[in-house]
């Protein structure tokens, strides 16, 4: 079913935002990422796809689906100290690498080193999520990585608060409606 809600830019990591382009939970679960348009839209809203007039590359949708189900997958195995396979993420890496060069800028008069697309294939138009992604894995502590505490919510995030105690997607929705539930609870018992 095309989502006709905007997906949310929460996380604070462009790789976990792409984990949460399938939210919500039961009946209300929400897809982003319907068709191959919607992926190339998603990736221009996170600002790591410019100027794109060309109709999408056929089967990015179902690339970026694989995609984000294995990064889903590696992340909640490292959480658990454990291995999982990571051929998705490894094939966008390899196929989608950028090609870097070297280009003479006259107005400065020197060279200056560029990161261009490989091509516009669906490997190359994700692999920006899968660096990304690499990085959050390799680099970073993954214990900051939360779920939002709601119960009907699963959007992810990386929590970068200097108090680690971050606990909400954020706190206009999750945040005060899960205060307002907590206030009436403790009326009715009290
Ligand atoms: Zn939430």
């Amino acid at each position: 079913m095309p989502s006709d809600i905007a997906p949310p830019f929460i996380a604070s990591n462009l790789a976990l935002d792409f984990i949460n382009t399938q939210f919500g939970v039961g009946d209300e679960q929400q897809e982003c990422l319907f068709d191959d348009r919607s992926v190339v839209t998603w990736l221009q809203q996170a600002g790591v796809l410019s100027e794109y007039g060309e109709s999408p590359p056929v089967g990015i949708a179902q690339l970026a689906r694989q995609l984000r189900d294995n990064m889903r997958d590696l992340l909640i195995s490292a959480q658990q100290g454990r291995a999982a396979d990571s051929a998705v993420v490894n094939h966008v890496l390899e196929r989608g690498y950028p090609i870097e060069k070297i280009e003479w800028q006259s107005r400065e008069s020197v060279f200056q080193k560029k990161s261009v697309k490989r091509d516009m294939g669906s490997e190359s138009l994700l692999q920006p999520i899968a660096q990304v992604f690499v990085q959050l894995l390799t680099e970073e502590d993954l214990q900051l990585v939360k779920e939002c505490e709601a119960s009907d919510c699963v959007l992810l995030f990386h929590d970068q608060t200097k108090s680690h105690r971050r606990r909400w997607c954020s706190m206009a929705s999750c945040g005060n409606r899960m205060k307002a539930a907590a206030h009436r609870a403790r009326k009715k018992t009290g």
